[in-house]
């Protein structure tokens, strides 16, 4: 209790914050009320929920200096958010912190069709980027299948990728510079027009920092020609072994596909019914497979796929005959994840990343949880990457079947760092693979990491305790999962 007006901390705490706000911006711009906030409360990760204390939305960059500025002088935690598709909580609130949301700094600056670059406010929407560039023959390449509403800050603080990042490159590969607001509310900016600067390459450590380090509040991004032909073909497998083979097979024979896709029966037979894309729902496994360039390149690409697909196993291979097939063929893929709600009340899409190589054998060793934690799980990810994304399948009106589907999820991101993988491919680490960053990273790794944010956020204010655990959570987490119940380092400090 507060002892001068005998409210709770909670509720005066409140009133401060949003009374210096409104200082700052019109009330419109300051949200507090339940009904308001409450389309906060999480990201895409939907079964973790917090109700943040505040949210604002400010129209300017000015503003947004004077938020931070605010938020460092009264000691409060912010969680910047963009359209609030993460897959990995990393835009869910804190209870006593402020949501700093984007969505109106939404401008599209400049396109520049001569220097192939988009300027544009960190919510804008990917896909609005290529719209914008589409009359000058450009896109901007990485295409998260969220593309239609995730925003360019989302991305540049995720590093998200997408089908096409296989050939294209990931967001790191595609933004060339970035301006930021400090949590002292200076502004920087890192990268440039040039391909290289002078320096450390700040630019690269900022990308994928999952809000921890600065609030972007510009991109520049590189665009690239449209090709002139995409052509894209299906192939299935009776089993996915050999469908897993199949992809290690066309990238050792020296091709880079424009994109490269695996969805096993669970997937195409969620999907297919709902987006009626063509797919084989018989087979084990089908591969989405593109080639784009000139017509030449594509023919010759298409065929010398089509021999290797075909020696790899494929039971029948279909080559889309038009753009509208092949946007068809892609569509099914796209919508894989809304459709799992088809056939299940919840799911939770992991994300990890492995050796090409292992792809056939971790498919088989997840086949095997599903028996293990009684739960069925969809596989529908960028095999060409190695980037899978279990899709397991659990009702949390059940009881236990939340908590069986994290641990489920855990076994897999342990599988992918045993087989030389990684916990992340492009979803980030948010609050839901923290713990699995113990399993990854040593202690000496993880503090080089707290380093880097000590630097950039000497108030520890901006996405705390995301995305990069403490020690102390590690030895928690080393207690309950990877050691067997035996407290390995007892006596470490929390950071
Ligand atoms: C159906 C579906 C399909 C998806 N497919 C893909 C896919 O193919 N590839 C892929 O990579 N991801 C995919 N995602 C995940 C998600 O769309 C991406 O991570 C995306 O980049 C998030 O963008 P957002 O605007 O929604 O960001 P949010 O979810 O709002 O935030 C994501 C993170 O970015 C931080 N952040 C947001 N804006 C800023 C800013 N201006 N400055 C600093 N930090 C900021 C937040 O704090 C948070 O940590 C998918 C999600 C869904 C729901």
């Amino acid at each position: 209790m507060n002892a001068i007006t005998d409210l709770p901390y909670t509720v005066t705490r409140q009133r401060d914050v949003v009374d210096a706000l409104r200082k700052l911006l019109p009330e419109r711009c300051v949200l507090f009320n339940d009904e308001d906030i409450r389309p906060y409360e999480c990201d895409g990760l939907a079964a973790y929920r917090q109700m943040p204390m505040v949210v604002a939305l400010p129209d300017t960059e000015a503003q947004l200096v004077q938020i931070l500025q605010l938020c460092r002088d009264m000691q409060l935690p912010i969680v910047p958010r963009g359209a609030g598709t993460g897959l990995s909580g990393g835009a869910m609130p804190i209870a006593d912190g402020l949501v700093l949301s984007t969505a109106k700094l939404n401008r599209i600056i400049k396109v520049d069709p001569v220097a192939r670059t988009a300027v544009v406010q960190p919510g804008v929407r990917n896909l609005a980027i290529s719209d914008a560039a589409a009359p000058h023959n450009l896109y901007y390449a990485p295409d998260p299948s969220s593309q239609i509403a995730c925003t360019i800050g989302g991305n540049v603080a995720e590093n998200s990728g997408g089908v096409h990042c296989l050939k294209y490159g990931l967001t790191v590969h595609n933004v060339m510079r970035v301006r930021v607001v400090t949590i002292d509310g200076d502004i920087i900016e890192l990268g440039g027009a040039a391909l290289d600067a002078p320096g450390l390459d700040l630019l690269a450590v900022f990308i994928g920092s999952e809000g921890m380090l600065g609030i972007v509040t510009e991109v520049t991004v590189r665009l690239i020609p449209k090709p002139q032909r995409a052509c894209v073909i299906m192939a299935s497998f009776d089993d996915v072994v050999k469908g897993g083979n199949a992809v290690a097979d066309v990238i050792g024979a020296g091709i880079i596909p424009a994109g490269l896709e695996m969805m096993d029966r669970t997937s195409s037979r969620m999907v297919e019914p709902f987006v009626k894309a063509g797919y084989d729902i018989d087979a084990a496994a089908i591969l989405l497979c593109e080639s784009d360039g000139t017509p030449e390149e594509v023919s010759e690409e298409i065929a010398h796929m089509t021999a290797i697909l075909t020696a790899s196993g494929a039971t029948k291979i279909s080559v889309s005959g038009s753009d509208e097939e092949r946007l068809r063929f892609w569509s099914g893929r796209k919508n894989a994840f809304p459709a799992a709600g088809r056939i299940s009340p919840d799911y939770y899409c992991m994300d990890g990343t492995i050796p090409r190589k292992r792809l056939a054998d971790v498919l088989l060793r997840i086949e095997a949880m599903e028996s293990k934690y009684g739960l069925r799980c969809a596989n529908v990810f960028h095999a060409g990457d190695g980037n899978l994304h279990p899709l397991i399948l659990f009702d949390a009106n059940k009881p236990g079947e939340f908590h069986q589907a994290e641990a489920f999820g855990a076994e897999i991101l342990e599988l992918c760092v045993e087989v030389g993988g990684t916990i992340t491919g492009e979803h980030g680490v948010g609050i839901e693979k923290i713990n699995s960053m113990c399993v990854q990273y040593s202690p000496q790794e993880r503090e080089a990491f707290f380093a880097v944010k000590r630097a950039f956020d000497t108030a520890f204010l901006l996405n705390p305790d995301k995305a990069i655990p403490s020690l102390h959570r590690c030895a928690e987490y080393g207690k309950m999962h990877v050691q067997r119940g035996q407290l390995k380092f007892p006596d470490l400090p929390r950071f």
